[in-house]
């Protein structure tokens, strides 16, 4: 059986230059260390991209508020219900309400109300919030609404490389007190990372793993970075096979690291590989996020170009990501709610299925 031990910055640093064989025994040892601690389960939760329309203007991102060739929208209460509902039919233990991130009392009032009405149809849907940076009562009124959930990435954790990706009113101090925000009213926490993204060196990287080790979080959805053509960072010269290789070592290290949490086989995986969720759960992740989304707002959420599945119907979402998993040799787990199992023990609660 796996137990969590320290492992030094510098040893992470080799475990994530790994390639070839030696990357192979790594993942290898994450999939396993996975199967002993929390099972060989897939999680489900649908992804409502729910609006386009955000304040920040990261350099990376398609979305972000100088790029004037997106198309805005927010789709309506009734759209999203739509959507839960679909997924409540399918099995999916779990919603995902992701947008742009605004801070005005329209645009919060808007997901708490959305939250409340959730939770009154489907009082057993878990529901994750994905919506920005946002001050404490906000995100208390989200939580007693009903989002027991909040994922926020960081992107990076070396100030100074967020510096490079950001505007300067956008800071990278008041991301992470956000997260310890979360983690006081109660949320399960998660972050992530954009991996081999400009600017980044391999120690940022085994930066970021160890401050989501030190931050104890709950749940990770880390990705590749991915070109996207309007944005200002679009000549930045990208190797897609490194940074797949890199960010399956990074879900394998991390599973090594804290084995009882949740970490997504993110989309942005299939941009640079077909298969590319199928190796990430390969290499120790156990949570996908089909998109749910309806397919008129897909192709406006352009975050990074050649987004996958954008024609694809919630239902062809649903049977291709079943068959994936199933062509893995793990579960896919309809009907669970799959809570992160740190979180649980943190709170005290049994848990039966942990190993570790
Ligand atoms: N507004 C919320 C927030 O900031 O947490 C969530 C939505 S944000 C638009 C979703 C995530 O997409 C970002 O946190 C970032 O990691 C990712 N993203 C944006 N542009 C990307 C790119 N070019 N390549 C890869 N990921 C990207």
């Amino acid at each position: 059986m796996e137990k969590e031990t320290f492992i030094s910055k510098k040893s992470i640093e080799e475990m994530l230059s790994l390639s070839g064989p030696g990357a192979r025994d790594l993942r290898e040892k994450a999939a396993r260390v996975r199967d002993e601690c929390v099972g060989r389960k897939v999680y489900f939760r649908g992804l409502i991209e729910f609006s386009n329309i955000c304040s920040n203007d990261c350099f990376y991102c398609g979305i972000r508020s100088s790029n004037s060739k997106t198309e805005r929208y927010t789709m309506t209460p009734g759209e999203i219900m739509e959507c839960v509902r679909f997924c409540d039919e399918s099995g999916y233990g779990s919603v995902v309400l992701q947008s742009g991130e605004r801070r005005d009392g329209e645009f919060t009032g808007f997901v708490t109300e959305t939250v409340s009405a959730i939770k009154s149809e489907f009082p057993e849907m878990r529901i994750t919030l994905s919506v920005g940076e946002q001050d404490r009562e906000t995100l208390r009124r989200f939580y007693q609404a009903g989002a027991e959930r909040y994922l926020l990435r960081i992107e990076t954790s070396n100030s100074s490389h967020y510096r490079k990706l950001h505007p300067e009113k956008m800071v990278f101090e008041n991301r992470r007190n956000c997260l310890e925000t979360l983690r006081r009213i109660g949320f399960q926490v998660g972050t992530g990372v954009m991996i081999a993204s400009p600017y980044q060196e391999i120690a940022d990287l085994a930066g970021d793993l160890l401050f989501m080790k030190a931050i104890d979080i709950d749940m990770v959805g880390m990705g590749p970075y991915l070109p996207q053509k309007d944005n200002t960072l679009k000549d930045w010269s990208y190797d897609p096979q490194e940074a797949l290789r890199l960010s399956l070592n990074m879900i394998a290290v991390l599973r090594i690291m804290m084995p009882d949490i949740n970490i997504a086989a993110t989309s942005a995986l299939q941009v640079l590989d077909e298969n590319g969720r199928e190796k990430a759960i390969a290499s120790g992740a156990n949570i996908v996020m089909p998109n749910v989304t309806p397919l008129k707002y897909r192709q406006a959420y352009s975050l990074y170009d050649n987004r996958p599945c954008v024609l694809d119907t919630p239902y062809g979402c649903y049977n291709c990501i079943t068959q994936r998993i199933e062509g893995t040799g793990l579960l896919p787990a309809k009907g669970e709610k799959g809570d992160s199992l740190r979180f649980l023990k943190r709170k005290g609660k049994r848990i039966d299925v942990c190993n570790c």
